[in-house]
């Protein structure tokens, strides 16, 4: 019987050890933390063949990559009646039984509901990390990543402390477009915003973070060295809101967008890697890029590999900072 309950002890050490619940996300016994980025999905409810074939894309890369996290980076839903969509998304997400966190495109609020309204749906999500903010609509936020103490590894593992967290995952409303009228943009992070990644970013900025939005920022358009597909331009606002720097400046390490169909690329501005997902999403839009999703692989020792993921296999490698 004492045999029993060790096993069954030691079962569920492995159990929360491997899988992040919702509540507190760990790194795996082996130091990583796996997240898929699905972006652009684009589902039109007239047309169930494509809903079909993103959410079969969705059920082969997740079951593939065993992803502790799944997010999706925008532009969910492109048809009324949108809360029917948005509810296909979540059941879909949910049906995963992990973490996941959506965030809102330029094109979610322009079928038949407003954000806040579909954000009801989103988080009813059992699976879901989304908040509302006090507008009712989904809140940026930020998430720690834990650390699990090693059970033979080395220094680092041994002295590691499962209360202390070694990244940070940050969430954020890109929104969707300028409200001034003299002339057409893409809309950019609100003072608000920015000041907000300063001061919760700036906390605990010798600990990394990454990003994850929709609209890139100007920067986006300025990397050098980068891996993979820049096949248009970068669709970015014309105003520079200041976030880079603000990320920059308190430790971030990385930002992954969506947005731009045709660009998948990873490169380097300074010093912070600046990414696109690949796009997921149905025929509804614009894409000449295989459809897929970009896998982030965190490590607990302040690292990062990523990649994209299509249906030929892994592409496009990078390892950051190097
Ligand atoms: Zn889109």
């Amino acid at each position: 019987m004492k045999k029993f309950v060790i096993v069954i002890f030691a079962l569920l050490t492995l159990i929360e050890a491997c899988a992040p619940s919702a509540d507190k996300l760990t790194f795996r016994s082996d130091g990583t933390f796996r997240i898929l980025q699905f972006t652009d999905l684009h589902l039109q409810l007239q047309h169930p063949d494509q809903i079909a074939d993103v959410f079969d894309r969705m059920d082969s890369l997740v079951k593939w990559e065993d992803p502790d996290l799944i997010t999706i980076t925008g532009d969910l839903v492109y048809s009324t009646p949108a809360d029917t969509l948005i509810r296909l998304i979540v059941g879909k997400l949910d049906s995963f039984a992990r973490p996941w966190v959506i965030v809102y495109g330029n094109h979610d609020h322009e079928h038949g509901f407003t954000l806040a309204q579909l954000a009801q749906f989103i988080v009813q999500g059992q699976h879901t990390l989304n908040t509302l903010d006090p507008t009712g609509t989904l809140a940026d936020f930020e998430i720690p990543i834990y650390k699990t103490p090693g059970r033979a590894g080395g220094d680092e593992e041994r002295h590691a402390r499962p209360d202390r967290a070694s990244f940070y995952l940050f969430f954020l409303d890109s929104h969707a477009y300028s409200t001034y009228n003299d002339s057409f943009s893409y809309a950019w992070f609100e003072p608000e915003q920015v000041e907000w990644v300063r001061t919760t970013a700036g906390a605990h900025a010798e600990i990394p973070s990454i990003a994850f939005f929709h609209i890139p920022f100007p920067e986006y358009a300025e990397v050098t060295n980068y891996v993979g597909e820049w096949t248009e331009p970068v669709c970015c606002p014309k105003f520079n809101s200041g976030m880079f720097n603000a990320m920059k400046e308190t430790g971030f390490i990385a930002t992954f967008c969506g947005h731009d169909h045709d660009n998948s690329y990873a490169g380097i501005y300074d010093n912070v890697l600046l990414a696109y997902g690949r796009y997921s999403g149905s025929n509804g839009e614009y894409n000449h890029l295989p459809k897929g999703a970009r896998l982030i692989t965190l490590r607990s020792s302040g690292s990062l590999e990523t990649c994209i993921l299509d249906s030929s296999g892994a592409h496009n490698l990078v390892a950051f900072p190097e």
